[in-house]
């Protein structure tokens, strides 16, 4: 960290907060509003509590800081918003602020320390999610009868069904390639759902891509920027850029929402670094997330008939920051005899957000409670999205209200049409 006062990234610009109007149409879409119906838990009073911070006007006190915290960073606000106010990188900035000014709470610090040690670096994410599988079985069982708090966090636990998918090099060649892609392995996705890498992989291919996977790229930095590390996120955008500009692909391609979200930023976060704002520029432009990516590419239509009602959850990092609604739901269409049946608001946020379900499992609980009766009033056979955080309290839904229902990614299904 160096010295020095705060400036953007780790700083709300005056130009970001100013676009607020205060006309509160933004409040009914905020899920802590919703829940709490505070004004201070919803987007217009958390950006009073940050210009006030930022202006100096009050201090970082517990409360303050508790009423930003609560903040999923889903940006569902951002979504309704009609001033167009960039909320998400608003929340960004003032977590970094207070954590540049050496105010962030013990439990933020915490967390800060074990992201870096976790996800910085792949392979310790990997060991702890193996180390966790043993007991997933026990947890899974005893987790409807644990008090709330625990509930959501043993229903939680990973039980990845292969080894971690975590490959570099070439992933896939199809004879005369249209055109050449990078595949962001992500920190958890590797070792939580390979499936879904594999899936992936296959559909490019299909698609006349060539798959490539740098071995020097890292994790996203998403989970960094949500909890205030800036200066980690940054570190990883930088490698990221360097890892795939040197390979030399038409399209950064990612299958987990909340990565996509924040690459699709990094020219906006590394705009004030001399070194990487023109670099970060041409990446960004290169994210796609793999639906967007897979609705537009030359696909061949599905041959296998899959005859399975189906609900889509929109994750909050596709739905509301990348905008990206129409293109999974269209990929579903396409496979022969799938039922695509929508629920009741699809784009409320299903209490994940990141590490959220752990840091405030009694919230989250409340959210996936919601979630959860809208998928089941569709009686649908499997819950279709496109984000492991989503996948994994999904499942967890799943596990916790005993539905015969299955959780999968968007491209698991799709890929699962052309088998045979
Ligand atoms: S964030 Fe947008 S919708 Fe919410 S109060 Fe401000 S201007 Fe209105
Ligand atoms: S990001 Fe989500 S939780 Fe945070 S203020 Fe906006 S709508 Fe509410």
């Amino acid at each position: 960290m160096t010295d020095g006062p705060p400036a953007p990234p780790f700083l709300p610009s005056e130009a970001d907060l100013s676009r607020c109007v205060h006309c509160g149409l933004c409040l009914q879409s905020c899920p802590t509003y919703r829940v709490l119906r505070l004004e201070p838990d919803s987007p217009r009073g958390r950006i009073h509590i940050i210009r006030s911070l930022v202006e100096g006007r009050i201090g970082p006190t517990p409360v303050a800081l508790e009423h930003l915290e609560l903040c999923l960073q889903c940006r569902n606000c951002e979504a309704v918003c009609p001033s167009g106010v960039p909320f998400g990188r608003i929340m960004e900035s003032a977590r970094a602020m207070v954590t540049k000014r050496r105010s962030a709470p013990l439990s933020w610090r915490v967390r800060q320390a074990l992201l870096r040690l976790f996800l910085a670096r792949s392979p310790l994410a990997d060991a702890a999610i193996a180390a966790a599988s043993p007991i997933a079985p026990l947890a899974h069982r005893l987790a409807g009868r644990l008090p709330p708090p625990l509930r959501l966090l043993a229903a939680s636990t990973p039980r990845p069904e292969a080894r971690p998918y975590r490959r570099h090099g070439v992933l896939a060649r199809p004879p005369r390639p249209s055109r050449r892609v990078g595949l962001l392995l992500g920190c958890v996705m590797p070792a939580l759902f390979p499936a879904v890498h594999r899936a992936t992989v296959r559909l490019l291919a299909l698609a006349g891509c060539e798959v490539v996977s740098p071995a020097g790229q890292a994790c996203c930095g998403a989970l960094f920027a949500h909890s205030g590390d800036m200066d980690m996120a940054l570190a990883l955008a930088r490698r990221n850029i360097d890892a795939f500009l040197a390979v030399g692909v038409d399209a950064v391609v990612v299958n987990a929402a909340g990565c996509g979200a924040l690459m699709k930023e990094y020219a906006h976060l590394l705009a004030h670094d001399p070194a990487y704002a023109a670099k970060a520029r041409l990446f960004s432009s290169l994210v796609r997330d793999v639906t967007e990516f897979l609705d537009e590419a030359n696909l061949p239509p599905p041959t296998r008939p899959l005859p399975l009602r189906v609900t889509y959850q929109d994750p909050c990092h596709l739905a509301h920051a990348q905008r990206v609604r129409e293109a999974p739901r269209r990929l579903l269409r396409r496979v022969p005899h799938l039922a695509l049946i929508e629920m009741e608001h699809p784009d409320r946020c299903c209490g994940s957000a990141g590490v959220y379900s752990l840091s405030h499992p009694g919230l989250a609980h409340v959210l996936l409670s919601e979630r959860m009766q809208q998928a089941a009033s569709t009686d649908a056979q499997v819950i279709a999205t496109a984000n492991p955080g989503c996948m994994l309290q999904l499942q967890a839904g799943v596990r916790l209200w005993r539905m015969p229902v299955r959780v999968a990614h968007v491209v698991e299904l799709l890929a699962q049409a052309y088998e045979g």
